[in-house]
């Protein structure tokens, strides 16, 4: 065998001991290890009998594996070979196994350039591989899950507001999947009566973060046909705390949403249907009542306030069908002028005392505060926090109207010591139809819709609607609608 000057072969074996990544040298064509490293043979799991044997010998498992054809190759070309996350399966603690190298075979030359020699370096990469393995599976599982589920993803940059939406979303856009969809052309494809509103709900996500869920019509820009989308993301920040990206997932809703508006239209149907006889009761009622005050029958008059009671909170439950079936397909509106809120709060007081004197009503705090809004919507949104109050606290207790002012805006909470809410189920109070599942609220009448409607009436005034309760401890229900300009 051929060896170069041995001075030279000692200063590359103390140079190779000292190094911290796994190094071999091989020498001869039969590749004879020459040298080896403490790290080297930790990754072999061998020990330092396998200096002097051939690589062929010393790792037997690698003979039906690449690596000795490339080691020939490198010496007889005496081109270096550099590999990139390559498997190797090596024998250690017992057992084969995978392991991913990134590792180079570098030919060692005489002055006139045959090669003597090769100097092996690697550098162990299993940890890395596995986990981008991981990764790409984990994706793989939730493009499948994506993909039967029929749901589209997008991802808008907050900076540039570039758009990067799936196939599926493309498509139900009306582009193909090779085609650019930008921010813009998705706006656009948004039905007009809806566009402000998702680009308010899109600013609000980036300004305000948290999650956005949001449901609105579309127009296929290819044919021109509208389908229903339900969109749901969130906002993704950056190290320092900006907003980074928006992504989520959009799905098909058509079915649903036309079941939802035919159910609506039917509501509405019946609800405006009954308006018409109970008025022509009420006024019956009426008459009435003026006509036995006179004869003096105490029990008739008794009897025809009572029915005038029934059929002022018959209306107020029609009214809120109608409401709701407004609200539903976005006919809603606000018709703001300039009130004191404290007079509108003593009204409301007043009026709901005239149906039921079951409780006591205090109101305080409240000085003339002017705000501008819709004031018969306003005084629907305190009458539904007094009746709630009266329905979910026991009789002849107190029920506090307050009034503040806060960060310019008018703040009316209602106080009761009620039922009280929990914890868990406050967020979900405003949601359309929900109602605390307990035997309590169960025997009490009402249709979960109440709440819903103030929160639409709120948002549209750009205020704020909460509840602040303990379970058993009574519950603080309060709105706060931004002050007039004076
Ligand atoms: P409804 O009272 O007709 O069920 P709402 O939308 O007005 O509908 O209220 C939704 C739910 O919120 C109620 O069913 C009840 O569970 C809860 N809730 C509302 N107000 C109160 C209150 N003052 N105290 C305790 N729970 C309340």
């Amino acid at each position: 065998m051929d060896l170069p000057h041995l001075n030279e072969l000692e200063t590359l074996r103390a140079l190779i001991a000292e190094s911290p990544i796994p190094i071999g040298l091989y020498v001869g064509p039969e590749m004879h290890i020459a040298v080896v490293n403490k790290a080297i043979l930790q990754t072999w799991d061998r020990d330092e009998s396998v200096i002097g044997k051939t690589f062929h010998d010393a790792l037997p498992e690698l003979n039906s594996q690449p690596f000795e054809k490339l080691l020939e190759q490198v010496y007889s070309t005496g081109v270096a070979y550099h590999a990139s996350e390559d498997r190797v399966d090596l024998v250690v603690g017992g057992k084969l196994q995978i392991f991913y190298f990134n590792f180079t075979y570098q030919p060692l030359k005489y002055k006139n350039g045959k090669v003597w020699g090769i100097l092996n370096t690697a550098t162990d990469v299993t940890a890395q591989v596995m986990a981008r393995q991981k990764l790409v599976e984990a994706e793989e599982r939730l493009r499948l899950a994506l993909d039967s589920a029929d749901l589209g993803t997008w991802s808008i940059n907050a900076h540039t507001k570039k758009t990067f939406p799936s196939a599926r979303t493309k498509e139900l856009f009306g582009f193909e999947s090779d085609e650019e969809m930008s921010f813009e052309a998705s706006i656009n494809a948004v039905a007009e009566d809806y566009r402000d509103k998702v680009i308010a709900t899109i600013d609000r996500a980036f300004t305000e973060g948290g999650s956005y869920d949001t449901e609105y019509p579309i127009i296929n820009v290819r044919n021109g046909k509208q389908r229903w989308v339900r969109s749901t993301g969130k906002v993704y920040y950056d190290a320092d705390n900006k907003p980074n990206n928006f992504s989520g997932v959009i799905m098909d809703i058509t079915d649903r949403k036309e079941e939802e508006i035919r159910k609506n239209d039917f509501i509405a149907m019946v609800s405006h249907e009954l308006k018409t006889p109970l008025t022509s009761i009420k006024s019956y009622i009426q008459i009435s009542l003026i006509k036995v005050k006179k004869q003096g029958d105490e029990f008739l008059e008794n009897a025809l306030s009572k029915a005038d009671k029934q059929i002022v909170k018959m209306t107020k439950m029609i009214r809120g069908f109608l409401d709701l079936a407004k609200l539903e397909s976005g006919k809603i509106s606000i018709q703001p002028e300039q009130f004191d809120i404290e007079l509108l709060v003593k009204e409301t007081v007043n009026d709901i005392q005239f149906i039921s004197d079951s409780h006591f009503f205090e109101v305080t705090g409240c000085g003339p505060l002017m705000v501008n809004a819709d004031r018969y919507k306003i005084g629907q949104v305190i009458e539904n926090f007094l009746s709630n109050a009266m329905k979910y606290s026991p009789k002849e207790t107190i029920i506090e109207v307050k009034c503040n002012v806060a960060d310019n805006h008018a703040v009316v909470s209602v106080v009761d010591k009620g039922i009280g809410v929990k914890q868990k189920d406050q967020e979900k109070l405003f949601n359309r139809f929900y109602r605390v599942d307990n035997d309590i609220i169960k025997n009490v009448a009402g249709f979960g819709i109440g709440l819903y409607i103030a929160g639409e009436i709120i948002q549209l005034h750009n205020g704020r609607i909460w509840v602040e309760s303990e379970e058993f401890e009574g519950a603080i229900f309060s709105f706060s609608l931004p002050l007039a300009q004076a």
